[in-house]
């Protein structure tokens, strides 16, 4: 039981809209997420990423419409079951949601209620789930939420708007870990922070996962971000997964162009200072998906086939990475870019 995952994610593909003209948000997305693993999820605006969460959440709104797959999730303990998440009635869903699964969205600022202080947000959601806790039981795990995320008691009584934007999703997070969930899906949560703010609260997620062993799935579209915090980064392009692989290999040796387009649109962690270059083009229309793979016309590779025919996401260097690109597929070598070995643990970044 240690080692089943606490999700399952088979096939899942997501649209805006029905008929010829509906937009493939997602498509065919499956991936395991062990439990107390960090899984990073990586893409520009439109990859999918979001969507993709909002469609294993249930919380998709129309004219989303999940138009196939699974999503399992294996909930743990005495009472062990495994609920399906796209079939699952309403209530059930809403049992999971905050008890198992908690989600921290973009803006923190609209995801609290402006007329409402700080502890009786909190508050709220203990007294709804946890009805067996008293009013000084209710506040003294409030006070202990606040601690965890670095926030002193006194905040309780703040209304949002006093509060910086850092501390605004810092009560997000000590809200989605209020009931001790297994799963926190973190939908781009520091993007609208500023730097310093963005790599302080990464640094205390991941001392939070370790101390409280929660899985998470973090979105966002800086790849940098991910290699402090996720065990596995999974990067996506128009609706697919491209490349799925250990976060230090990926960030270390990328397989994928778009990775490595990825890579260069961000400043580096360490050593020296290097132009940075980004993608050129910009993401294709989603309701008219090329026929072949769909960067093509972004790619610096691209073959004659890259333009016919769309590359599956096949195992590569013994299964324990994945990427859908033609320049990995027998018969072909990858440029020296996307080939070089990994270089191995223990050397600098
Ligand atoms: Fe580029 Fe072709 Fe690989 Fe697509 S399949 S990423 S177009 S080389």
């Amino acid at each position: 039981m240690s080692d089943q995952p606490v999700l399952e994610v088979r096939d899942l593909s997501v649209a805006y809209g029905y008929g010829p003209d509906a937009a493939r948000a997602v498509s065919e997305v499956t991936f395991s997420l062990g439990r107390s693993k960090v899984l990073g999820v990586a893409g520009e605006s439109g990859s999918g990423k979001s969507t993709l969460v909002y469609g294993l959440t249930r919380l998709l709104r129309a004219p989303g419409v999940i138009t196939g797959g699974d999503v399992l999730f294996h909930v743990p303990g005495e009472n062990t079951h495994t609920v399906d998440v796209l079939s699952a009635g309403e209530e059930e869903i809403q049992r999971l949601r905050w008890a198992h699964v908690s989600i921290v969205l973009q803006s923190a600022l609209s995801a609290l209620n402006p007329v409402r202080r700080i502890g009786r947000e909190i508050d709220e959601v203990l007294r709804v789930h946890r009805s067996e806790m008293g009013k000084a039981e209710r506040r003294a795990r409030a006070e202990e939420l606040l601690a965890l995320v670095g926030l002193p008691a006194d905040r309780l009584k703040r209304f949002p708007h006093e509060l910086s934007g850092g501390q605004r999703q810092r009560v997000m997070i000590a809200l989605a870990l209020a009931l001790s969930p297994e799963l926190i899906v973190m939908d781009e949560p520091t993007t609208a922070l500023d730097v310093v703010t963005q790599r302080e609260i990464v640094s205390e997620l991941y001392e939070l996962r370790q101390k409280l062993g929660f899985a998470m799935i973090f979105i966002t579209h800086d790849l940098s971000l991910l290699v402090e915090l996720a065990d596995e980064i999974m990067v996506m392009y128009a609706g697919r997964i491209v490349e799925r692989a250990p976060a230090l290999e990926l960030y270390r040796a990328p397989r994928h162009p778009y990775t490595l387009g990825l890579m260069e649109s961000f400043p580096p962690l360490h050593g020296e200072r290097v132009e940075m270059t980004g993608i050129p083009g910009s993401p294709p229309d989603l309701r008219d998906l090329p026929a072949g793979c769909a960067f093509a016309p972004r790619c610096a590779y691209a073959m004659d086939k890259c333009q016919t025919e769309n590359p599956a996401l096949s195992a590569i260097e013994g299964g324990h990475r994945s990427v859908a690109c033609w320049l990995h597929a027998k018969g072909h070598s990858a440029p020296v870019e996307l080939s070089r070995r990994f270089v191995p643990a223990g050397g600098e970044l």
